[in-house]
């Protein structure tokens, strides 16, 4: 079954205003190189208005073609969350996603499996796509307990989701050692990951879910070994910090994924 291929750019807390808009003009007067890679922005939040209009964003279409994502959202409508960014907020700024769960949220702002589990709910429930990264800490890792803590995060994170939304879902395998080091998962590694996780969904809701669900890989992806990972069976595209600062960079890496 053909997955849709998504590489979306981090940009995490980088860029001012004018740098964010330029690079966000730069990605989409190269988009046409790409045509089967769905490409995504995630730039700060305070910077998804002039993003979203530099990607001349109206309502739900994007002719540029590339879309906007945010990098974190509140799971409540509204209310008293001072600092807090609600879900209608993201779609009234022309978002089609959200990263929930990344592992810097989760390490350095102690966000738990059921509150990422909250937001995936918040964010189906109003029509955004999330991204929910799961991955191990090399700790982990080097204990062999990848798969024990990769597949807790999944069956919490994603607890009590329909298949229908489990499937509207995509999902990133981001090991943190891999995160912003240089040090990339061998593309066996993070294959091996994919297709557990993969297997998980299918325990969770069908196999036919499980194969039309997107799993992206993150942790240190370049354009120079983006081809070994997009290579992979179950590896349907990426999740870029740093490289998705540079217009280049990170086309190369959706040129890779873009069989
Ligand atoms: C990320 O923050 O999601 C990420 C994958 O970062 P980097 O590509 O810089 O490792």
């Amino acid at each position: 079954m053909a997955r849709q291929t998504v590489v979306a750019g981090n940009w995490k807390m980088n860029l001012d205003r004018k740098a964010a808009t330029a690079l966000a003009e730069a990605v989409a007067a190269q988009r046409s190189l790409v045509p089967g890679v769905e490409l995504v922005l995630c730039p700060p939040s305070l910077y998804l208005g002039p993003v979203g209009n530099a990607l001349q964003l109206t309502g739900d279409s994007s002719p540029s073609g590339v879309w906007l994502g945010a990098q974190n959202m509140h799971d409540e409508q509204r209310g008293a969350f001072t600092g807090e960014i609600a879900p209608p907020m993201l779609i009234d700024m022309g978002c089609r996603y959200v990263i929930l769960g990344h592992s810097e949220r989760r390490t350095l702002f102690h966000e738990t499996d059921d509150r990422v589990n909250k937001k995936t709910k918040a964010a189906h429930a109003i029509g955004l796509t999330p991204i929910v990264c799961v991955g191990e800490t090399l700790e982990e890792r080097e204990r062999g307990q990848t798969q024990t803590v990769v597949t807790e995060q999944i069956q919490h994170s994603l607890n009590d989701i329909s298949a229908e939304h489990l499937k509207a879902t995509v999902i990133a395998y981001e090991p943190v050692w891999a995160i912003g080091t240089g040090k990339v998962a061998t593309p066996d590694q993070a294959q091996e990951v994919h297709a557990l996780i993969r297997s998980l969904v299918a325990s969770m809701a069908s196999p036919e879910v499980s194969q039309s669900v997107t799993i992206q890989y993150g942790g240190s992806v370049k354009p120079d070994n983006a081809g070994a990972l997009a290579s992979q069976p179950d590896i349907d595209g990426a999740l870029v910090g740093g490289a998705s600062l540079k217009a280049d960079d990170f086309l190369g890496i959706a040129q890779a994924f873009n069989t």
